[in-house]
């Protein structure tokens, strides 16, 4: 299928479930404060998925168009002042736009803001050969990257890199990754830049290979070994920090245990579902749980320039659009190995 003047290809989340349609759908014609970009590239996350199949409480409205780790070259600009030009290239994220006024946008917690509108959720993202950004939040993408490299950054990378700076773990202290996927891998490395001394943990074997090659010290299959124990074991009575990426519930209850007194947890996963958490740990280890959701334009900032500057390198497996319902079977049966990428 190729685009028409007035329409182009995208993946379809038709009603909540597994399977996208390809089809042709109508190209929008950029407003105030946006762009329209021809895709390159886009990362298809987990949250995709959750998105598909209506995971979460708050959900999107089918039919609608997933995808919020697209890199694209602007070419066409709504009306006003824009701090992009046609040719740039640049990504969208999930955190689209926000309102820019009210308490969380002053107060540089942008993502809390409750008028956020979130790429390829509310607004079509980047499972398409075109989408809309708004200027004004859209990522700049550093010079001469390969597209399909550099989609996982904006948002695999930006979240586990502001949930580590959300850890307040310091270099040389214990920071473990729980769940190393596409985001898990990606944090294994920002956390050893970081100077942290990095413990994996997942449950399958190839996922903790990565995280050995991606520079962990200390792996731990949870389905073989209690990983609290071998944690605290390890670490000398917990890790400073926690990071669970993981889309299970036990990972959850796994991290409180995992912590040293003091220390800091920090949630990403998003897995539909609850936990049981122990009141007297929590009180007793005086321990801080948090949860992170993405990060600010800011933060995406710094996450490239790590990336730009030869830190963070994702792996990537290519695909092209019409993979991604076999994308998304991999993904559901944890049998993708760092990220998969759609190549234009
Ligand atoms: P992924 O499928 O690539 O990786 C998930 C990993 O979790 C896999 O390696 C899997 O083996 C591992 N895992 C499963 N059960 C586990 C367990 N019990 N213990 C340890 N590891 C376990 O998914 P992803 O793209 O990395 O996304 C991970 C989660 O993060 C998703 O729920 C996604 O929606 C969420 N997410 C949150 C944010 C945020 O801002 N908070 C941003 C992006 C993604
Ligand atoms: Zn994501
Ligand atoms: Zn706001």
């Amino acid at each position: 299928m190729t685009a028409t003047v007035d329409q182009y290809t995208a993946a379809v989340v038709e009603k909540f479930g597994p399977e996208l349609t390809i089809r042709q759908i109508d190209l929008p014609e950029p407003g105030r404060n946006q762009a329209l970009v021809k895709l390159h590239a886009s990362g298809i996350c987990h949250t995709d998925l959750h998105a598909a199949e209506g995971d979460w409480p708050v959900k999107p409205s089918p039919p609608f168009v997933p995808g919020h780790e697209g890199v694209g070259e602007v070419v066409k600009l709504g009306p006003g002042e824009h701090d992009v030009e046609v040719g740039d290239i640049v990504g969208n994220a999930w955190l689209w736009s926000a309102c820019g006024k009210c308490e969380y946008c002053r107060t540089g917690r942008e993502t809390l803001c409750n008028e956020a509108q979130y790429g390829g959720y509310t607004v079509n993202g980047s499972f398409g050969e075109y989408m809309l950004v708004d200027t004004r939040y859209c990522a700049l993408i550093p010079d001469g990257v390969d597209p399909v490299e550099v989609a996982p950054i904006l948002c695999a990378g930006l979240t586990v890199y502001k949930g580590l700076k959300m850890s307040d773990t310091k270099p040389g202290q214990f920071m473990v990754i729980s769940g190393v996927g596409g985001l898990g891998h990606i944090a294994v490395q920002y956390a050893v830049a970081m100077g942290m001394r990095v413990i994996a943990v997942d449950i399958a074997e190839d996922k903790l290979e990565l995280a050995r090659k991606n520079g962990a010290e200390f792996t731990v299959n949870a389905t073989e070994t209690d990983p609290v124990a071998a944690v605290v074991e390890y670490t000398n009575g917990g890790a400073h920090g926690v990071e669970v990426t993981a889309v299970h519930p036990d990972a959850f209850g796994q991290a409180i245990g995992m912590a040293r007194k003091g220390g800091t947890i920090v949630f990403i996963g998003l897995p539909p579902g609850d936990f049981p958490a122990p009141i007297f740990d929590i009180v007793f280890k005086g321990l801080t749980i948090r949860g992170s959701l993405v990060g600010t334009r800011q933060d995406m900032i710094e996450a490239l320039d790590f990336y730009a500057r030869g830190n963070i390198h994702p792996a990537v497996r290519e695909c092209s659009l019409e993979d991604v319902n076999e994308v998304f079977e991999d993904l559901r049966r944890g049998r993708v190995e760092g990220r998969v990428s759609i190549r234009y």
